[in-house]
C-alpha cells in the first residue's frame, strides 16, 4: 500500500498562519519581531536558503534584514557586527548562515551571539538548557521534525525512534527533544552514526525513523519495515542533465521504494526543509515575546 506523504509545505503553511496571529498581537503592543540574517560570501545554497527565510519572514509579518559580507571578511569584522546586532533593539533574532569561510572560527561566531537572540539555538547556553529539560528555544530542523510528527498524528510518545546521524544541528538535538519528560516527547531513542555496525539492524527496529546523514538515497527499502514512519532530513544535490541547473535534490532515503512499503514518509524537497524555515520564524516570535517582557 502506498505510504501517506507528510507534506512539509502544508504543515509549514499551518505554522505560518498560527505565527501571523502571534505577530499581530505583538504589533498591537507596538512590537514588530525583527530578524537579522548575516551571510559571508556567495555560496549558492546559502543564498537560496536565505531567500526562502526572507520570504517566510514576510509571510509571517517578521521584519528581516539580510546583511552580506564578502568572502574574505576578517573574523573581527563579523564579530563586531554581531556585537552591534546584539544591542540593536530592532532585532530580536540573529542568525549567521553556515557554513562560514574556513578562516572564520564558527564556534567563536556562534558564541558571540546573545543567547536571547540565538534563533538557530546553536549557542552552548541554549543547547545546555535543552539538555536539562528547560529549553528557551528549540533548534529549527529538529523542532520541525518533531512538529511534523505531532501535526500528522504520529506522536513519538512511547515509540522507538531511531535517528541516523549525530550532528550538532540535527541528530543530537533531536535526541534531546524526543527524550524530554514531556507530553508529545517521551520517546525511546536510538542514535546511529557512521561507526554503527550493521545500520539496518537498527533502522528495521524503528517505529519512527529519522535520517540525517547527507548520503543520497542511502536508506533502501530492505532497511525498513512496514508500518514505520520515515522523516527524511537529507538534502543532496545529484546530477540531472534534464534540469536547467544540472542537478536535482534528493533525500537520504530511496523515497520511491520506501513509499511503497512504509506507513508514512516525507518528500524531498517539500518535507523537512519548509518546516525548518517555519521554526526559525517560530523562534523569532518567541524571542520577541520574551524580549517584550510580561504583558
Ligand atoms: P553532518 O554534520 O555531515 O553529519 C552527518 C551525520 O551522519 C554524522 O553524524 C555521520 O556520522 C552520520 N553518517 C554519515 N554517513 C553515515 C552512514 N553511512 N551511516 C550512518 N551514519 C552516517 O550532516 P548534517 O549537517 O547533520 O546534515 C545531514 C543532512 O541533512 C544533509 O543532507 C543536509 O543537507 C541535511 N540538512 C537538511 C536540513 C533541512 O532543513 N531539511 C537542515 C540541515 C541539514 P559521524 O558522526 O560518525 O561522522
Amino acid at each position: 500500500m502506498a505510504a501517506k506523504i507528510i507534506s512539509g509545505r502544508e504543515l509549514s503553511a499551518q505554522v505560518v498562519e498560527e505565527l501571523r496571529e502571534r505577530v499581530a498581537r505583538l504589533k498591537e503592543k507596538g512590537i514588530t519581531p525583527g530578524l537579522a540574517m548575516v551571510r559571508v560570501g556567495d555560496d549558492p545554497a546559502s543564498i537560496s536558503y536565505m531567500k526562502q527565510k526572507s520570504k517566510t519572514a514576510a509571510a509571517v509579518g517578521v521584519y528581516s534584514e539580510t546583511i552580506v559580507f564578502p568572502e574574505d571578511t576578517p573574523e573581527e569584522t563579523l564579530l563586531a557586527k554581531i556585537e552591534e546586532l546584539n544591542h540593536d533593539p530592532k532585532f530580536h533574532g540573529i542568525l549567521v548562515q553556515l557554513p562560514l569561510p574556513k578562516h572564520i572560527d564558527e564556534r567563536k561566531v556562534i558564541e558571540a551571539i546573545d543567547p536571547v537572540k540565538d534563533v538557530d539555538c546553536f549557542h552552548p547556553v541554549n543547547v545546555g538548557k535543552l539538555l536539562i529539560g528547560e529549553p528557551y528555544l528549540l533548534p529549527c530542523t529538529p523542532h520541525g521534525v518533531w512538529q511534523m510528527l505531532l501535526r500528522s498524528g504520529y506522536s513519538p510518545e512511547g515509540k522507538h525512534v531511531v535517528i541516523c546521524g549525530r550532528s550538532n544541528i540535527n541528530g543530537k538535538p533531536l535526541f534531546a527533544i524526543l527524550i524530554q519528560k514531556k507530553a508529545g516527547a517521551n520517546a525511546t531513542v536510538t542514535v546511529c552514526h557512521s561507526r554503527t555496525p550493521d545500520l539496518a539492524r537498527f533502522t528495521r527496529q524503528a517505529d519512527i525513523l529519522v535520517v540525517a546523514i547527507g548520503r543520497p538515497r542511502a536508506i533502501t527499502a530492505d532497511m525498513v519495515r512496514e508500518g514505520t514512519v520515515v522523516i527524511d532530513v537529507g538534502v543532496n544535490r545529484v546530477p540531472d542533465p534534464t534540469k536547467k541547473s544540472g542537478f536535482r535534490l534528493v533525500g537520504d532515503t530511496d523515497f520511491e521504494a520506501l513509499s511503497e512499503k512504509v506507513e508514512a514518509i516525507t518528500p524531498v524537497p517539500g518535507g523537512v526543509g519548509p518546516m525548518t524555515v517555519a521554526m526559525l520564524m517560530w523562534n523569532t516570535v518567541v524571542a520577541a515575546e520574551f524580549q517584550a517582557g510580561p504583558a
